[in-house]
């Protein structure tokens, strides 16, 4: 199953793609946590002192190509950074962001949540 970038496809992962490269171990990472589901690993650029992203083992190429089909699976992925959260101790608080489309700052076309913490966030993000 996949979702968005029908060409290029095999076993639900597109060929080209960084992060499905990444959750097939073709490109290594610093795993943090996994399941059936989904796959989180450190971001290379951290931003915060915690910087973890979680993505879908299933190709999606943003919250944009979502539908109804998807609800579990995006209430996972949030799941999935409150319990990295709670193991990375972020007590005082996070942020959970999901960069969508080119206003939105997204620079890898495969659905993933950034989970950042450990320092004071500012707000409005730019
Ligand atoms: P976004 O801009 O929301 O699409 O986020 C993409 C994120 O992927 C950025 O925070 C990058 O630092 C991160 N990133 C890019 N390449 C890698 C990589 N090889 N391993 C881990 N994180 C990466
Ligand atoms: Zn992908």
């Amino acid at each position: 199953m996949c979702k968005g970038s029908a060409s290029l496809l095999y076993n639900g992962h597109a060929m080209s793609c960084l992060f499905c490269k990444i959750i097939d171990g073709t490109i290594p990472s610093t795993a943090v946590y996994q399941d059936d589901e989904c796959y989180a690993f450190a971001d290379i650029h951290p931003q915060a002192p915690v910087h973890v992203l979680i993505a879908p083992r299933q190709h999606i190429v943003s919250l944009e190509e979502t539908d109804a089909d998807d609800r579990e699976l995006l209430g996972h992925l949030i799941w999935a950074a409150s319990e990295i959260a709670k193991s990375k101790g972020l007590f005082k608080g996070y942020r959970v962001v999901i960069n969508t489309g080119s206003d939105g700052g997204q620079t890898v076309d495969h659905l993933h949540v950034h989970l950042l913490g450990d320092r004071p966030l500012g707000w409005p993000p730019g």
